[in-house]
């Protein structure tokens, strides 16, 4: 059930839009009016009998995060012992892959995808992209399904980014059965079957499927990657894979096919505004100069990338470059929290760091690439914004917290202060779905207690 519903009194609104539209000039009023799913109306507006009032005092005003990339199966890996200090490849070995096998029922797939659903949500985030992974010839149950119910449950929009695998990578000795790849004609009719079950066209829609082998050099044969991206274009969706996450990508794209991955990607019709890819830390300037040309874009995921100690993305250049560029939290299994406010924070230090510039990005710039930079990058022009007509998809953070206590600029505090933010409310398609800091009509406490049973299960069951 969608409210009517009108956003009073913040005490500043980000636009998400870049530049100087990036802050609402509130001289004319910063109200807010939501009929129907969208932003009806800004400005100085007086309560309609029939709709709901949101007391924004003290609170500033976000369009929702868009999540990018993300692994929600891994919602129930964080903080591994065997991965903690591993760089991607044997954290790939010694994480993500042996512990497949813990998803070979519906339930914990269901309840990791609830876990990073709610995380994200009480971030302000209101769009997911959902880097499934997890299928294999004779699984037992529909996981594409799976994650579109739990999204659906709790009013997120929600993008199933439907990888795979065609055969393993070398490097996996003994992977569980769960690992075993699937042919190319089961993954592209699996493909068809959620496109037909899910997919919706369109601005608005709240649900799609994109075709996104797990990574293109590893993944599949490259001729099965020319076919695949053929197939997703006949279906109108979209396409996305990891790339360039460390330089071992570059070394392999360079030894066996004798040019770069953004080439090879290229040589298979893996490049455009219907693609985007996943880190991209280890890019040349030309590889960089061919993503602007082509409009390719990007998740940023920088924590992610701390973590597994990747590398930094070359975000400032790729801006420079026109490059799409996207925020995204990446799995939980090497990012222990699903939080896009905290990503931001990361996004927003991490460059300032690496070029020792303090001008390399600005708190501005970082909220319009995890909002309207999100929507580019998967051509969802309906969301990412606040102006009329586009969708309600709205964070309200409420500042009354002594982190905030002292800002001078209070509409960039969720991003420059860090930390968890406290949302007076989430709305998603003019649904409001969290409400001071909860859920409404959820059940935190169950889902705490399903998260320790299954955690407590994997220990018990790993040598
Ligand atoms: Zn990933």
């Amino acid at each position: 059930m969608t409210t009517n519903l009108l956003i009073k009194n913040a005490s500043a609104v980000m636009t998400g839009l870049s530049g100087h539209a990036a802050r609402l000039d509130t001289t004319q009023g910063g109200d807010i009016r939501v009929i129907g799913g969208k932003i009806a109306a800004i400005g100085r507006l007086t309560p309609d009998a029939n709709e709901r009032v949101i007391d924004a005092t003290d609170c500033v005003v976000y369009p929702g995060w868009v999540n990018t990339h993300h692994h929600l199966f891994q919602s129930l890996l964080k903080g591994i012992p065997a991965g903690i200090n591993l760089a991607l490849l044997p954290w790939l070995s010694a994480v993500p892959v042996p512990y497949r096998r813990f998803f070979d029922r519906e339930e914990a797939l269901r309840i990791a995808a609830r876990i990073g659903i709610v995380e994200l949500l009480l971030s302000g985030c209101t769009t997911i992209a959902d880097h499934q992974y997890h299928y294999y010839p004779d699984i037992a149950y529909n996981a594409s399904e799976a994650v579109f119910s739990e999204a659906e449950k709790l009013g997120v929009r929600f993008s199933l980014l439907r990888g795979g695998q065609t055969h393993m990578r070398i490097i996996d000795k003994q992977p569980p059965k769960e690992c075993t790849p699937e042919p190319l004609d089961l993954i592209m009719r699996r493909i068809d079957d959620d496109v037909r079950r899910f997919h919706e066209s369109g601005d608005f829609s709240m649900r799609r499927v994109v075709s996104a082998i797990t990574t293109p050099t590893w993944s599949c044969k490259p001729d099965e990657l020319r076919e695949l991206a053929r197939h997703a274009r006949g279906l109108g969706i979209h396409l996305h894979s990891h790339l360039s996450e460390t330089y071992d990508y570059v070394r392999y794209c360079r030894e066996v096919y004798n040019c770069t991955p953004i080439d090879f990607c290229e040589q298979h019709e893996w490049l455009g505004k219907d693609v985007w890819f996943a880190h991209m830390v280890h890019l040349s300037q030309a590889e960089i100069a061919k993503c602007g040309a082509t409009q390719t874009g990007i998740s940023h995921c920088p924590q992610s990338n701390c973590r597994l100690a990747s590398g930094v993305a070359p975000v400032p250049e790729m801006l420079e470059a026109n490059v799409p560029v996207s925020l995204a939290v990446d799995g939980a299994a090497s990012n222990e929290a699903a939080d896009m406010a905290n990503e931001a924070h990361t996004a927003w230090m991490v460059h300032r760091a690496a070029k020792q510039n303090a001008a390399a990005i600005d708190a501005e710039t970082v909220i319009h690439l995890g909002t309207q930079g999100g929507a580019r990058v998967m051509g969802w022009n309906g969301i990412g914004t606040l102006e009329v007509g586009k969708a309600a998809d709205i964070a309200i953070y409420s500042l009354d917290h002594p982190r905030y206590f002292g800002l001078h600029d209070v509409a960039v505090g969720p991003v420059v202060s860090g930390g968890s933010v406290h949302c007076k409310a989430v709305i998603c398609n003019g649904r409001i779905v969290v409400e001071d800091g909860a859920i409404p009509g959820f059940d935190m406490e169950q889902l705490k207690h399903d998260a320790k049973r299954l955690v407590a299960m994997m220990i018990a069951n790993t040598v």
